[in-house]
């Protein structure tokens, strides 16, 4: 089939390409001249394992290409997916959908014959009816049928995701364009994964509920977590202990510093302010949204906390700075907050990531970058591990210990344990597990060092 996908960002780059390797002829289209420029010459913009090998094997291959041009993607298409992004309106947490209607505006101008007009990208319930309009209002003449088809990858697993996902929702109430998205998504039913038809609407609230339901699940064993700190439970074994019923699932049941990435935000505002126009209460997603803010800044308060009560004047190593592992997205990071924090105690910020540098960059300031986890903590009065790359699992901890002017560690990930931190003569400081644990015998250069 002959495919165009309009914005090669994250989700479109992976859509396309893993459209191309089912073997569907796929032309990619974005606004950013240099995203093309790069992409042309086999260059990936963005962090995510395997990529780079599946855009480079497809374009060889002739299957997969890139344009700046809307009127060569669009040539031809019988589905074209929208996959621009939609971020949080500045001022009042709605979906900004400009880039869609633009988009969609473009592709209408340009339509050659009969479309699909597939929604990937995540909008409000009611965008496809808009779409449907501003394509109509164009008057091309040209037929065509509007799909939503949200996307539920995660980055760092996307051509995973895409490949075996967990379920495929259309959303459509045209009979013709059912069977065309049947044929574009043939490969994966081949797989056996379930795809659910369903109203337009329903599709596209799906994709919210989705989302708010899982960031609920984190920020409840996030809440838990902290219950645990008060009442001396492990928040590790109460989240094995919920998880293994299947009613539960153990998935997402990870305390940690707070999620953030380019999605549960402004996913969670846009439904909330979605339940508003429409008069209908979300008052779980509303707790959740501003529970997970608070819990940014309060994992600062928690390092300061770890440090004796004062920061002022100390370098502290932040270990990840990425929301997630396996990319390079720092939109909405956890980071973000807590470096602010630390930095308004007076700290000085030392970081290391393995991918996220450029990106931190643009968004944190006065902040000194290591090579390695190791060159982060020299020195260092304390090292926070921010995101659970998987280098930082299997530390050399006495290494590590010895090359800091005091052994604190403040683990926002529970990727160790107090036990094993603790032998290695760290004061360690978990989420939700007994806090401080002191060495039985703490080595000597270390006590010197200590404040
Ligand atoms: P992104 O910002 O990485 O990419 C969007 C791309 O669209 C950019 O390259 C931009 O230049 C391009 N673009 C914007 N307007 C355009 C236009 N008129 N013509 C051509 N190109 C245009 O965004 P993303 O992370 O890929 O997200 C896209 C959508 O998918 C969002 O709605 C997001 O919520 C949703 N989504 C994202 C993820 C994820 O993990 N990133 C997962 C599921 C769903």
């Amino acid at each position: 089939m002959k495919i165009a996908i309009v914005g090669a960002g994250y989700v479109g780059l992976v859509t396309g390409a893993c459209l191309a390797d089912f073997g569907h002829n796929v032309r990619c289209v974005d606004m950013d001249p240099a995203k093309i420029a790069a992409l042309q010459a086999s260059r990936i913009p963005i962090f995510e394992p395997g990529l780079e090998e599946l855009v480079a094997r497809n374009m060889a291959e002739g299957r997969l290409a890139f344009d700046t041009s809307m009127a060569w993607a669009i040539a031809g298409a019988e589905v074209v997916f929208i996959a621009v992004g939609t971020p949080s309106r500045r001022g009042d947490g709605h979906a900004d959908l400009s880039y869609v209607y633009r988009a969609a505006q473009d592709v209408a101008s340009e339509l050659t014959g009969y479309a699909v007009i597939v929604l990937k990208s995540t909008v409000p319930v009611g965008t496809g009816d808009q779409v449907e309009r501003i394509i109509q209002d164009q008057r091309t003449g040209m037929p065509f049928a509007v799909v939503s088809n949200p996307e539920f990858l995660r980055e760092g697993a996307a051509i995973e995701d895409f490949k075996r996902p967990d379920r495929i929702v259309i959303g459509t109430e045209d009979e013709f364009a059912r069977e065309v998205m049947m044929e574009v998504y043939r490969p994966l039913c081949l797989n056996q994964a379930p795809i659910l038809f369903t109203g337009r609407r329903t599709s596209e609230l799906t994709k919210y509920a989705a989302n708010a339901f899982l960031a609920t699940k984190i920020t409840f064993i996030n809440e838990i977590a902290d219950l645990c700190e008060r009442v001396g439970g492990n928040v590790q074994d109460v989240a094995r202990g919920i998880g293994l019923d299947r009613r539960i699932g153990n998935k997402f049941l990870h305390a940690g510093p707070g999620f953030g990435g380019s999605c549960f935000p402004k996913d969670l505002s846009a439904l909330i302010k979605t339940a508003q126009d429409y008069g209908s209460n979300c008052r779980i997603a509303e707790a959740v949204a501003s529970v997970n803010d608070q819990r940014k800044r309060a994992m600062g308060r928690k390092v300061v906390q770890a440090c004796g009560g004062s920061v002022r004047n100390k370098t502290i190593a932040l270990l990840g700075l990425t929301f997630k592992p396996n990319t390079d997205d720092m939109r909405d990071a956890p980071s973000i907050a807590i470096v602010t924090a630390l930095q308004d105690a007076g700290a000085r910020i030392r970081a290391y990531d393995p991918a996220g540098r450029e990106q931190a960059e643009a968004v944190l300031q006065d902040v000194d970058y290591a090579e390695g986890p190791y060159e982060a903590a020299q020195g260092a009065d304390a090292v926070v591990m921010v995101t659970e790359w998987d280098m930082f699992r299997a530390l050399d901890l006495d290494r590590l210990r010895l090359s800091m002017r005091a052994p604190i560690l403040v683990d926002l990930r529970n990727i160790y344990t107090p036990a094993e931190a603790g032998a290695r003569g760290f004061l360690y400081t978990g989420l939700g597990c007994p806090s401080e644990v002191t060495a039985p015998s703490l080595p000597q250069e270390s006590l010197l060092a200590l404040p």
